[in-house]
């Protein structure tokens, strides 16, 4: 568990074959051992939440390097995972260096992660190892998820769906953005989550909400407004994320068609998911019918990314992708429609792959834009 971690999560995650996983790679990427400089790709391979580590995973043994201020949290953490490594203290910046170098004494080409990995680390360690940038190679394991971390993740849908159902209420009440934000973020702890995800969207009236990542700010929120709400909460690390939109007051016209049209569009993404689909047809399903509906310049983003650690990692289900989604990836099918003037609106929802579909782990209700009723006293 993390520390500090409000929620007691069931099943544990399975750290153990991990670092097996991983070396099954190696050879394709013609390695022989990877430097793991990458925090969160460290804690997902030894459980180690500190804020500075490096891992050496060499063909028969795990080196965690780490400094002084994590001597005991790091052993503690490992242990609490039924990690084995072996963990090297260095009191100063060139003792920890010296340190992940002599792990990997003997060993030939080393991969690391060029996309994390600063210019400066990749010149000081190559100066000394045989560095081949390595990058995915991780990562293509960490993107599919065990039945502890779907559990975390799918903790953290609960405690932002239980938030929104207390805020939602409220919306039509005067609330500016940021009061909603607030809100949002104190009941998500009282929940028990760690905190927020990311920093809670809302986005409301005509120009706010057609900016699909507009920072919460002082506007009152007023009748006719559309408002956006993007919302997730941390359990233990694992993050979660969901969209829903509301209209304050009775729907024009026009809000009706846009809203009922997104849903639809929402529900051809989610029906596209399933395990061997390619992640861009889930963006096609999405994108072709706004398009086919005259709304293709509404469509601002791709439809959607994998949720875990990070809050956005692989697979991303946007035009470009090449990756096919597979059993026990998580991700999110997020279109939305927003056009300057009119507003906008976006539903997320997110999702577990599975052999013949997905599972749905979020369950704030989304099938009309009005905000549920203040329950009655
Ligand atoms: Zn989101
Ligand atoms: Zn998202």
């Amino acid at each position: 568990m993390q520390p500090g971690s409000a929620l007691v999560v069931e099943p544990s995650i399975r750290y153990a074959g991990r670092p097996d996983r991983v070396r099954g790679h190696l050879d394709s990427h013609g390695v022989e051992a990877l430097a793991v400089t990458d925090l969160t790709n460290v804690r997902w391979l030894t459980g180690f939440t500190g804020s500075n580590g490096s891992v050496a995973l060499l063909p028969d043994r795990l080196v965690l390097v780490t400094d002084g201020r994590y001597r005991d949290r790091a052993a503690d953490e490992l242990a609490a995972v039924g990690v084995e490594a072996e963990i090297v203290i260095g009191f100063n910046q060139s003792d920890q260096h010296d340190a992940f170098v002599a792990a990997f004494a003997g060993v030939g080409k080393i991969g690391a992660e060029a996309r994390s990995l600063t210019y400066a680390r990749w010149c000081t360690l190559g100066a000394e190892l045989t560095l081949v940038a390595a990058d995915g190679l991780l990562e293509n394991e960490r993107r599919v998820k065990d039945s502890g971390e779907i559990a975390r993740i799918s903790a953290a849908c609960m405690c932002a769906d239980a938030a929104l159902a207390e805020v939602a209420p409220q919306l039509a009440d005067g609330l500016t953005e940021a009061d909603v934000r607030r809100e949002l973020e104190y009941r998500m702890r009282c929940h028990g989550a760690d905190g927020p995800s990311y920093d809670t969207i809302v986005a409301s009236g005509p120009d706010h909400s057609a900016r699909p990542h507009h920072h919460a700010g002082n506007r009152r929120i007023v009748k006719g407004d559309t408002v956006v709400i993007d919302v997730g909460a941390m359990v233990d690390g694992y993050h979660s994320d969901m969209t829903r939109s509301y209209v304050i007051g009775d729907p024009t016209a026009e809000q009706r068609h846009l809203y009922a049209l997104l849903l639809e569009i929402q529900l051809a993404g989610l029906a596209a998911v399933t395990a061997g689909a390619t992640a861009r047809s889930v963006d096609a399903a999405c994108r072709s019918m706004a398009i086919a509906n005259g709304y293709g310049d509404w469509f601002l983003h791709s439809t959607g990314h994998g949720v875990g650690l990070l809050i956005h990692e692989d697979p991303f289900e946007s035009p470009t992708s090449t990756a096919e989604l597979r059993v026990g990836d998580v991700v999110t099918v997020e279109p939305g429609l927003y056009r300057v003037g009119f507003g906008g609106f976006r539903i997320e929802d997110l999702v577990v792959v599975t052999e013949t579909g997905c599972r749905i782990l979020t369950a704030s209700p989304k099938d009309t834009p009005c905000p549920p009723s203040p329950p009655t006293i």
